[in-house]
């Protein structure tokens, strides 16, 4: 998973990708970089850690020009080494191609195979380098017509942001799996993965980019193309259920309304005797706003979030017990003690989270613990960007409800059903990819690549 963005036409277009970035934080914490460009030169700057941590005045200053694209990348097991960092830059001959992705390809290793054979030589580990040398390699001459040559061949899940020469370029693979969304501020245009981004800068939200479409923005003109045969759409609903912001719009909808009425659905299939209502902070706040306003039961607060540890804390000498869990979240005792309390979870993945969180509960005096998921079993991995674990580390993909309730320590627990999270979405079920609970994969999902995403997950 990932976050990008793209500014054209504003003269501190480099501060702005990096305000952009600040606020995508929550799409990828491994590594961060902004390319830029003057209309002469092309520069780059990327580091690993938080974009806080890569950034500052010194570093944004020589990245001067009127264009620029940024990248937050989300950290994976494998492959997190620098030369993967986006976005992914490379000078040739007739000019410079910088792109930040966000999703996967499913056909990275016969295109890579197929370009190397023609002498092609790789510098990275990553999908988005095959799209460059497509480009790169294309005979067209006229960059809408390189473009489409370049994406046609792709197979899998993109949301790009393009530099190519003095061009910015915005593209949605066909399925729209990832959201993109384009603004204006002063002048100047704006890509982003979520419209937080454009609230920031404020910048007016245009519009969602569409499933298969791209946009070239060239200095103040803008045009759009469709290079794609129709296709079915396929949006990744787990944007909505956990990882885009609240206060975001994707794929042209509120996330937070969204979540609201998953807790609301959860209320009508899933109704339970107790005495307080409580998220799994802070991911599972809305489904839980949800869930009391429809049960009538009242909101609490039982664990409190600790905002300012990053990944990088100190562990004590002395092991404590769940001490990676609990120094993010502790119990507010008097709220839990002696109470039946329904905690609501935005998704259970491992469970291994879960399991501390509802220990943390159980000692801090609650009565009777009931969870509550605001989506349903995750049951199969996901292939096009979401980095979710193999089919084996999913819980659900193998044990029944009856032994994650019994694993995790709960009294009850109730999934959403698969219908009940549809009905709660913004858009029409034909519009979503839903393989992660069902296991119906939109696209074919060739051999080489499964095998290789689970190597890689190793
Ligand atoms: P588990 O109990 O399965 O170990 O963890 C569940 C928690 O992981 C939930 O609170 C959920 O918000 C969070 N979660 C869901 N999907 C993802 C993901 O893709 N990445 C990360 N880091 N956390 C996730
Ligand atoms: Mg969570």
């Amino acid at each position: 998973m990932c976050g990008i963005v793209g500014v054209i036409g504003h003269k501190d277009a480099s501060k702005l990708a990096y305000l952009g970035l600040c606020a995508l934080q929550h799409r990828g914490e491994e590594s961060s970089g902004i390319v830029s460009y003057d209309g002469k030169n092309i520069r780059s700057h990327k580091g690993m850690g938080l974009v806080s941590d890569v950034f500052n005045e010194k570093v944004l200053r020589p990245l001067r020009g009127y264009m620029a694209a940024g990248h937050v990348r989300y950290s994976t097991t494998g492959s997190s080494v620098s030369k993967n960092i986006q976005p992914f830059l490379v000078n040739h001959k007739r000019g410079h191609i910088a792109i930040a992705h966000n999703g996967n390809l499913t056909n990275t290793a016969e295109l890579r195979q197929a370009l190397e054979e023609k002498g092609s030589i790789f510098q990275s580990t990553m999908d988005s380098e095959v799209i460059v040398h497509l480009l790169a390699k294309s005979g067209k001459t006229d960059i809408k017509e390189k473009a489409a040559e370049a994406f046609l061949q792709l197979k899998g899940a993109y949301s790009l942001v393009l530099m190519v020469d003095d061009v910015l370029i915005g593209a949605r693979d066909p399925y729209g799996f990832r959201p993109l969304c384009l603004g204006k501020f002063d002048g100047a245009y704006v890509l982003a993965s979520e419209s937080c981004a454009l609230d920031l800068i404020r910048a007016e939200y245009i519009r969602e980019i569409e499933p298969g479409e791209v946009v070239f923005i060239k200095k103040n003109n803008i045009e759009f193309l469709k290079p794609f045969a129709q296709s079915k759409h396929a949006a990744c609903i787990f944007e909505y259920i956990y990882f885009s912001r609240p206060d975001s719009n994707i794929f042209g909808q509120n996330v937070y309304f969204t979540r609201k009425r998953l807790g609301c659905q959860l209320a009508v299939e899933h109704p339970v005797d107790c005495d307080i209502v409580m998220p799994v902070p802070d991911s599972g706040n809305y489904a839980a706003m949800g869930y009391s306003e429809k049960s009538g039961i009242p909101l609490e607060t039982g664990l409190i979030r600790n905002h300012y540890v990053g990944r990088t804390f100190i562990q004590p000498s002395q092991e404590i017990r769940d001490f990676r869990v609990r120094i993010k979240l502790n119990a507010i005792k008097d709220v839990l003690k002696g109470k039946r309390v329904a905690v609501v979870e935005d998704s259970i993945v491992r469970g291994t989270t879960s399991r501390s969180r509802v220990r943390t509960l159980r000692e801090a005096g609650a009565k009777e613990i009931h969870m509550l998921v605001s989506c349903p079993p995750l049951i199969s991995p996901c292939y096009y960007g979401i980095d979710f674990p193999t089919k084996k580390e999913l819980i659900a993909s193998n044990h029944s409800i009856e032994r994650i309730r019994d694993f995790i320590g709960l009294d009850s627990l109730r999934y959403l059903s698969l219908e009940g999270m549809l009905k709660a979405m913004p858009l029409a079920s034909n519009e979503f990819c839903t393989a992660c609970f069902n296991g119906k994969y939109p696209t074919a999902i060739p051999k080489k690549f499964s095998k290789s995403h689970l190597e890689r997950r190793r």
